[in-house]
């Protein structure tokens, strides 16, 4: 059984065009045009990944977001208008997989709809993060890595929980700081480096063969796909 896709988009034109595009890549989809409706519609539809547009008639996506992640952990792509409201959306740590930029090309959702839904495999019911043969469990607060446990504060917790949201993504110590905050995080900006170092020295104990998570010079750093 193909994936099904909910889109949740007030413009009609938009959706079909969408779902056109999603359904000729194979996927299933769904459409729900009112953010009232969004909770109802996605218990009803039980899709794989959510589309999720950020300005919407009833509720705005960033409640709608919020609610659906008291709900559920499946990956949701947020649609928004203003390049310059991604950070704003970042920063309020929706819990949302990614973001997409309008106007945008509808084979570019579709390939991010393929790279998220590959690169976060989620059990819905645990509550996990796996990726390749590292395992998240958000519960728990348990990390492990090719069957072994490795014992994490609860910063080294939240910086690889947060980098694991989105693989391969470069992530500002700023905006790790942001991204942390608010989950028991001990320090300011550099701290993060010594974190960081802690956590790459746990995750090597166990992979020595390949860097996880590297750092972008003048950047950042980056979790990095195991595959
Ligand atoms: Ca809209």
């Amino acid at each position: 059984m193909s994936q099904k896709i909910l889109i949740i988009e007030d413009e009609k034109k938009i959706a079909d065009l969408l779902r056109e595009y999603l359904e000729n890549s194979g996927y299933r989809t769904d459409w729900i045009d009112n953010g009232s409706l969004a909770v109802s519609g996605f218990k009803k539809v039980n899709p794989s990944l959510v589309l999720l547009d950020l300005m919407l008639p009833g509720m705005d996506g960033i409640e709608v977001c919020k609610e659906l992640r008291k709900i559920s952990n499946i990956p949701i792509i947020m649609v928004t208008a203003k390049i310059e409201e991604v950070d704003r959306l970042i920063g309020l740590e929706l819990g949302a997989d990614d973001y997409i930029c309008k106007p945008f090309s509808p084979r570019e959702v579709v390939a991010r709809v393929k790279s998220v839904l590959r690169r976060v495999f989620i059990e819905p019911e645990t509550r996990k993060l796996v990726i390749g043969n590292i395992s998240v469990d958000l519960e728990t607060k348990t990390v492990t890595v090719n069957d072994s446990d490795i014992v994490l504060t609860p910063s080294e917790f939240n910086l690889l929980r947060v980098m694991m949201s989105q693989t391969n993504r470069v992530f500002s110590r700023n905006e790790l700081l942001n991204k942390v905050q608010g989950y028991d995080f001990d320090g300011y900006d550099r701290t993060i480096d010594t974190h960081i170092k802690n956590l790459r020295k746990k995750i090597r104990s166990v992979i020595p063969d390949k860097e996880i998570i590297t750092s972008v010079y003048g950047s950042g750093y980056k979790f990095n796909h195991p595959a």
